[in-house]
């Protein structure tokens, strides 16, 4: 058995620990009951249920988790639509909360501070990519915030749609002092993964950039490339986001249909002009009416579907030297820049923020493209004290 050190950390804890009724911390140098909002089957109501959260061990933080961002990989991943998985099934892994508590062994959180988790809870942290803080890219394979065999407990991790989660240290980011709570939800996920190939790829000042979906991570993708100083276009299925695509920086926003059989208005006017163009299309898409609009040397980032991308012909790619590539979330240290920035920089993503009880009817909203932009569920909104 690993040791465990709840009883001292709650000692020296200013804190009181969270009392729902479905929290029952009997014994708290073990695991400890939580509150959580889960499914016990795929297309099954997301309610209220109790999870074990494992015992706090001498690297780990302790969160009391207040808001928590829905991204579309929770709906893939709670429908089932990319592959089988273990239910109960708590989903959620763009999440800020306050530290409950920390083992003796961790040096950058204290009790009170606030805190953020993205997608992963764990990797080997010895192999080159871990070494080189790109933890996402792990040879071993990354934990991920949910849905993941634990390796420091039983069962598989269950994620930020609850009250209470033990997170090893080296996955926690800080909240810089004033960050808005709810709004700095979803930069753990939305956020980074469309900040990391913004690094990777240079996107500069006065390059040209597009983002094809402005859905939760589409309308960050656009912000955060605004304030990189590019000039951004939007690609929208949908009409009504126009204005919102202007007041958000864009300077084109180009509305399309995939099933249309006429080319994309405009499209012929952005042929070879594009820098960097980034899709969040959550579904397998055709990419060939987008490839001609890569200049030389550009690239075409795929953050979106992991499924099929159609369309793709090696005389698309030579014919300007064109890259189609694909990026997975961010590592740590890039996970807390985006954070810092973001803050630093005034930039805040647009949510809706939502109790618990309407998981269900967001989750349709999100399919439906309703969501302006991205749902954060208030943790805190029904706690009985
Ligand atoms: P989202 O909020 O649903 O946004 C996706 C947007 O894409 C929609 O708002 C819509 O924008 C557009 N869209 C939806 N269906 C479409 C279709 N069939 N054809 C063309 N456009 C369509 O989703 P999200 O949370 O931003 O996530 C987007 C995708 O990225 C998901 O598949 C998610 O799993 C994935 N993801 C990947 C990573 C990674 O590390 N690579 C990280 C997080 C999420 P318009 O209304 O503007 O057309
Ligand atoms: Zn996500």
């Amino acid at each position: 058995m690993p040791e465990t050190f709840f009883p001292e950390a709650y000692a020296d804890s200013t804190e009181t620990v969270p009392a729902g009724p479905f929290l029952a911390q009997t014994d708290p140098a073990h695991s400890a009951l939580t509150r959580a909002y889960g499914a016990v089957g795929p297309n099954r109501p997301i309610h209220a249920i109790t999870i074990e959260r494992r015992a706090l061990l001498a690297d780990d933080v302790a969160i009391d988790i207040l808001y928590c961002g829905i991204c579309h990989s929770d709906i893939h991943m709670m429908r089932g639509e990319w592959g089988d998985q273990q239910y109960p099934l708590v989903p959620g892994h763009e999440f800020v909360g306050r530290v409950l508590a920390v083992g003796p062994a961790v040096t950058r959180f204290r009790t009170g501070d606030m805190a953020g988790v993205g997608c992963m809870v764990d990797s080997c942290c010895t192999c080159d990519n871990c070494l080189a803080g790109l933890e996402q890219y792990c040879t071993v394979g990354s934990t991920l915030t949910y849905a993941s065999p634990d390796p420091r407990g039983p069962g598989q991790t269950q994620g930020g749609y609850s009250e209470r989660v033990i997170v090893r240290e080296r996955f926690v980011v800080k909240l810089p002092e004033g960050a808005d709570l709810a709004s700095s939800a979803p930069l753990l996920c939305s956020g980074v993964t469309t900040f990391s190939p913004m690094q990777h790829w240079r996107l500069a000042s006065g390059q040209r950039f597009a983002v094809i979906g402005l859905g939760g991570l589409g309308h960050m993708a656009l912000k955060l490339a605004v304030s990189r100083g590019a000039h951004a276009t939007v690609f929208t299925t949908s009409a009504d986001k126009e204005k919102d695509a202007y007041a958000m920086g864009a300077e084109d926003v180009v509305v399309w249909h995939p099933a249309a059989t006429t080319p994309i208005p405009l499209v012929d006017q952005l042929v070879n002009k594009l820098d960097f163009l980034l899709s969040t299309i959550p579904s397998p898409f055709d990419a060939a009416p987008f490839l001609p609009l890569i200049r030389q040397n550009g690239v075409f980032v795929n953050v979106g579907a992991p499924g099929a991308i159609g369309g793709v012909t090696g005389g698309a790619l030579w014919g300007q030297r064109r890259s189609l590539v694909g990026s997975c979330i961010g590592g740590m240290p890039e996970t807390q820049e985006v954070v810092d920035y973001c803050c630093a920089n005034g930039i805040r993503p647009q949510i809706e923020l939502i109790r618990p009880d309407q998981i269900d009817e967001a989750f349709l909203r999100v399919e439906g493209k309703s969501v302006r932009y991205r749902f954060v569920i208030d943790l805190a909104s029904n706690r009985a004290g």
